[in-house]
């Protein structure tokens, strides 16, 4: 190794990496894993080639500024979050990269030729199309986008076996659940999802129908975006993990379950047919099923901790409560319901959420509004990605109207 971190004999061949949401919590996390590989990777030198950032364009210049190569692409949502910004806009244009705007960037992005892995890191539906058309060019796709396979799950499926995309999980759980897999040559018999159980794991309901969205926000163990930390508060992020671990694993809704674990050390387990039971675990940190995803099969150094061996320590698992938190029996129905179900529930808990963090409704509406909106919808069990969509466009209104807000 050099002085400078860089290797002594730099013949590697190279892993082009496009980083969509770079400034998230996820996109920060994956470029601190890309710039550690470059250190630490005998075979393959790591290359941010493209990075896109919603409207964040200080962060993004930063970010991207920070890298050994500035990338060759950079996508941001409009003009509007460049033009006149000053001395950020300065940051940017004198990183010499092709600088491009909205959701066709996005797509174009995911889909380039020179592109080897495609970390979605978007939150929300607005992550679709571009992890869509990562998976139609047939990438390595390091899935963060829950939404994506939340909504059009089935079609994502046959999409990866006729493009021969490999979808590799970067959410703590299932990445946990994929890692548990590799260690058994064996078909499992039940996956058992963790949660941590949020900042209101002790709260009743009354104090739940008051909570502000500082404290939903107060996640005890994880630092996230604000969306996944309210859905985590509510358990519906739980509820979109059955449904994501439904069609990453082929198994039906019966054979998933889930258990608190407030530590998130234990990240998920998997039950094989003699009942033996193999978990991962490691200090709740992303940067290591993010690096995981990147170089599977290969496990290299990682810039996660380790754990702290010296002090005692403590894991306890305990049963979800559904009574306190009826957001989580969501994602069982509506993984077995399958078809349009998840397209309308993720539809409708993000505009919840939305309304909910800008003191529109109470934090017990969200759930409630998800189950009217899913409720009043007629199920379709095999709809093409563009039902889904106009889906998606119908619940976000029916929510709305719920409270007065359409
Ligand atoms: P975040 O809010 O921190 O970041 C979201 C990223 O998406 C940002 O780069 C933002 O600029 C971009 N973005 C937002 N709206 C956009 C739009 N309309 N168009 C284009 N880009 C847009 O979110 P996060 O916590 O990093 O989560 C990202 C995804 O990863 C989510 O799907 C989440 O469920 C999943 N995930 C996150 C974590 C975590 O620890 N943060 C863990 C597991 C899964
Ligand atoms: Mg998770």
């Amino acid at each position: 190794m050099n002085q400078d971190g860089t290797h002594p004999e730099d013949n590697r061949a190279h892993q082009n990496v496009a980083v969509l949401g770079a400034t998230g919590s996820i996109g920060t996390a994956t470029i601190d894993v890309v710039t550690q590989l470059n250190r630490v990777d005998p075979d393959f030198r790591w290359h941010v080639s493209a990075a896109s950032g919603h409207k964040n364009t200080p962060l993004l210049a930063e970010l991207a500024g920070g890298l050994e190569h500035p990338p060759d692409r950079i996508v941001l949502s409009d003009h509007q979050s460049v033009e006149g910004l000053g001395p950020a806009e300065a940051q940017l244009r004198a990183l010499g990269s092709k600088i491009e705007f909205g959701p066709d960037a996005l797509v174009s992005a995911a889909g380039d030729k020179s592109v080897d892995v495609v970390v979605a890191a978007i939150v929300g539906r607005a992550g679709l199309e571009s992890t869509m058309a990562a998976v139609e060019a047939g990438k390595r796709v390091a899935l963060a986008n829950k939404e994506t396979l939340v909504v059009a799950g089935p079609v994502v499926s046959r999409c990866c076996e006729k493009s021969g995309a490999e979808l590799l999980p970067v959410d703590s759980e299932h990445s946990a659940i994929f890692q548990c897999i590799q260690a058994a040559d064996s078909k499992p018999k039940k996956l058992i999802l963790t949660a941590s159980g949020g900042p209101f794991r002790k709260w009743t309901r009354e104090q739940m129908d008051a909570a502000t969205p500082e404290s939903a926000l107060a996640h005890p163990t994880w630092q996230m975006g604000p969306k996944i930390t309210i859905d985590s508060a509510t358990m519906i992020n739980k509820a979109l993990e059955v449904i994501e671990a439904r069609w990453l694993f082929g198994l039906p809704a019966d054979a998933i379950e889930v258990v608190v674990h407030p530590q998130s050390i234990i990240h998920s387990m998997v039950e094989f047919e003699d009942s033996s039971v193999i978990a991962q675990l490691s200090p709740p940190d992303m940067r290591l099923p993010i690096q995981y995803a990147l170089t599977y099969p290969r496990r290299l150094p990682c810039p996660s901790p380790d754990f702290d061996r010296t002090k005692p320590w403590d894991l306890t698992l305990e049963p979800a409560d559904p009574e306190r938190f009826p957001g989580l029996e969501l994602g069982f129905e509506v993984a077995a319901a399958g078809g349009t179900a998840g397209a309308v529930l993720n539809a409708a808990n993000e505009e919840a959420v939305g309304l909910f963090l800008a003191g529109k409704i109470r934090f017990t509406d969200i759930v409630r509004g998800c189950r009217e909106v899913l409720e009043n919808h007629s199920h379709e069990s095999d709809p093409p990605l563009d039902r889904l969509l106009e889906l998606d466009r119908w619940a976000r209104q029916e929510l709305r109207k719920r409270f007065g807000e359409a």
